[in-house]
């Protein structure tokens, strides 16, 4: 169906990761996430973020096949790897960052602390590390895959205790357990966090070329386990933000993890009332214009296309699941 339907896709580490201290990130290789543009760039036109917005206004059409790019987490990868590769094909893509990481302090978020802290020891010990330093009594072996917006290619192994410091652990007690493994373990964070994301330098830089950028909350906590109130602590001042460092006349969002289990009811409400223009999530399918909450849109991962996949086309079943 042309001009009603869009596929959106999500990025995070795009890296030669063999090249860095952390070998162990899951990230995408720069050739591959090249061979992904060639083949999306001969199946799909890949648009921007404002022609994006007007299909969702009903203010324009879309092509056929039409695709969205968007990357998340505001890492630096995004400036020193994407922004040259989508320059060179004049392409545009839209950045979604926190405040806390990408701002003028920037702190490391918890979830990378997780992912770089699992990379330097190991699962087994990364968890035995955890428990010792929060004395809790064992790692509750619940955790269900949609918590993190299903991804089948997730360390089956790192699950239970990723659940248990994202999930359980009060917010507080995580950051202090995280933070002195992090120090013990890998260094200072506050210097990593510096090397590891966007700065506002580097940010106002790609805005100035077309790209552009998004919320993902102040500190990249998981809105499900906030108040309402602590809700829109987290999303009231994102709009603001982005539009002081852009220049941007509309700011969407993503959600932190983004499966649906991970913001509550009252999250679409709380981001509209803040004055965000759409809301991505991580139901993996596409995008269906004029049926979709504007609030919980779908996004897949670059996992679910090729070169990842062997099918290719992707396979049917995959897009049209929710259409049958
Ligand atoms: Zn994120």
């Amino acid at each position: 169906m042309s001009g009603h339907t869009c596929l959106v896709v999500m990025y995070h580490y795009v890296r030669d990761s063999a090249a860095t201290a952390f070998p162990e990130i899951r990230a995408l290789a720069p050739e591959l996430f090249a061979r992904q543009l060639d083949w999306l760039q001969g199946q799909y036109s890949i648009i921007d973020l404002p022609r994006f917005e007007a299909a969702l206004n009903r203010e324009a059409s879309l092509p056929p096949n039409a695709v969205l790019l968007t990357f998340d987490d505001g890492l630096i990868d995004h400036y020193e790897t994407v922004l040259p590769l989508l320059q060179a094909r004049g392409l545009r893509g839209t950045f979604f960052l926190s405040q806390d990481a990408c701002g003028a302090s920037p702190r490391l978020l918890a979830v990378h602390k997780v992912q770089l802290l699992l990379a330097r020891l190991g699962v087994e010990a990364f968890s035995r590390a955890v428990l010792q330093a929060c004395a809790a009594p064992g790692i509750p072996r619940t955790a269900s895959p949609e918590v993190f917006g299903v991804a089948p290619w997730e360390d089956e192994d790192a699950r239970a205790i990723k659940h248990f410091v994202s999930h359980q652990l009060p917010f507080v007690e995580a950051e202090r357990v995280l933070e002195e493994l992090f120090a013990r373990h890998v260094g200072e964070s506050d210097a990593f966090a510096r090397r590891l994301y966007l700065n506002p330098g580097m940010i106002q830089e790609m805005a100035a070329v077309g790209m552009t950028f998004g919320h993902h909350t102040r500190s990249h906590r998981m809105l499900a386990r906030l108040s309402p109130g602590e809700q829109a602590d987290e999303l009231r001042s994102g709009v603001a933000w982005i539009r002081a460092l852009t220049g941007q006349a509309t700011v969407p969002f993503c959600y932190p993890w983004g499966g649906p289990h991970t913001y509550t009811r009252d999250t679409p409400r709380i981001l509209r009332e803040s004055g965000y223009s759409l809301a991505f999530n991580t139901v993996r399918r596409r995008v269906k214009l004029g049926r979709d909450n504007p609030y919980e849109l779908p996004r897949i991962d670059t996992r679910d296309l090729p070169p990842y996949t062997a099918a290719e086309p992707p396979p049917a079943e995959f897009f049209s699941r929710e259409d049958a």
